[in-house]
């Protein structure tokens, strides 16, 4: 810590955390100069959580990054905090996405705060009803499309090409920008890039980032060098697993049911450069490494960003992890968006009800 900054500690009250969103943590590595209008709501600065099952089960070191912490919910606003400034320095009056409905929650936040009008495109009926509420909260236009995401995105594509609104899809390479901070946190948290850094896989906007962040780090000399990528998609909706573009994808992980993913090449190119990997997980293995999130680690995530840790249990107990390594998990949204999937597997949400009389609870506890 260099003096300054621990004078200026000591000048902060007990506890205040002076997190000022990723622009102004990271500003010279962003594309933003003196002119640009931060729109914030302090996203980023996400807990690096130490997981001692996951540690136990690879014979390693894994933490798990919650992005869930962020101000809507998902590693989105990263992105958003960054493409939503831009837009507005170059004038935007509208911005228009497609989106699985985490894209939409954080983009339709982002753009209340800018005074912008945000045009929402999504798959009619296969959006989460948390992330539905969050857009309509925000005030914004929901257009629901009969197909997937992937004709929204087309849509928005021909929108955006067409009328002044601007695309803040993770296609705007600003997006990947702002997301890439990610793997800065990580570093500056950890001391170190981790031995591998594992993710779902949607529409691979967000693989991509974080090997930018890592990269740039990394040449910078602020890390010693970059981490694997281990990038998970679901096994009905695995385009980059297969090699070819899955036309009706199928997954219970709505947030990465995609079938020919915007930044497939990129995706491909951080694999292959960080001597990663890009494989599937069943909706089974989601489902399963979900609930044991929740309830072996106190970390409540929706099923999509629980593919990462899925793939990771899988690739332990295949013996595809050499002992002793770093490894950092990024779970991507918040539990809390998809309440009806996670309830879904339970048989019944409540296990028993009682009179109002203490030994009836202990007895039922078990405590009796
Ligand atoms: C967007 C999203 C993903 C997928 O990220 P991509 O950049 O599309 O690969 C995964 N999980 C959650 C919760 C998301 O919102």
């Amino acid at each position: 810590m260099s003096a300054s900054s621990s004078q200026d500690a000591a000048r902060r009250p007990r506890g205040a955390h002076p997190w000022r969103g990723v622009i102004e943590e990271y500003r010279d590595w962003l594309p933003v100069d003196d002119d640009t209008p931060v729109i914030t709501l302090g996203e980023g600065g996400t807990p690096l959580v130490h997981s001692p099952w996951l540690s136990r089960l690879v014979r390693g070191e894994v933490h798990v990054k919650v992005e869930g912490s962020n101000p809507t919910g998902s590693f989105k606003d990263r992105g958003m905090t960054a493409a939503i400034s831009v837009a507005v320095a170059e004038g935007a009056k509208a911005v228009v996405c497609a989106s699985t409905g985490n894209t939409s929650a954080s983009m339709t936040a982002y753009a209340a705060r800018a005074g912008l009008t945000p045009i929402v495109l999504v798959p009619h009926g296969r959006i989460a009803a948390g992330k539905m509420a969050q857009a309509v909260m925000h005030g914004a236009e929901v257009i629901q499309v009969r197909g997937g995401f992937d004709e929204c995105l087309q849509i928005s594509r021909g929108l955006a090409d067409t009328y002044p609104v601007a695309l803040v899809n993770s296609v705007n390479p600003v997006r990947l920008q702002g997301q890439k901070t990610a793997s800065f946190e990580i570093v500056d948290v950890l001391g170190r890039a981790p031995d591998v850094h594992v993710l779902p896989v949607g529409n691979a906007g967000n693989i991509s980032a974080y090997w930018i962040g890592f990269r740039e780090y990394a040449e910078a000399g602020v890390a010693q060098d970059t981490p694997r990528l281990w990038g998970f998609q679901a096994a009905g909706a695995a385009p980059i697993v297969r090699g070819a573009p899955v036309p009706d994808p199928d997954t219970v992980a709505t947030a990465i049911r995609i079938g020919n993913p915007a930044s497939w090449r990129l995706a491909e190119a951080a694999r292959d450069e960080s001597g990663g990997r890009i494989e599937s997980v069943t909706d089974e293995q989601i489902l399963t490494a979900q609930r044991e999130l929740g309830a072996r680690e106190g970390i409540f995530v929706e099923p999509a960003s629980a593919a990462g840790v899925a793939g990771l249990v899988a690739a332990a107990e295949a013996g595809q992890v050499e002992p002793g390594l770093t490894v950092t998990v990024t779970v991507t949204g918040h539990g809390l968006k998809d309440t009806e999937t996670a309830l879904s597997g339970v048989e019944s949400v409540v296990d028993s009800v009682i009179d109002a009389d203490v030994s009836a609870a202990a007895e039922v506890a078990g405590l009796a």
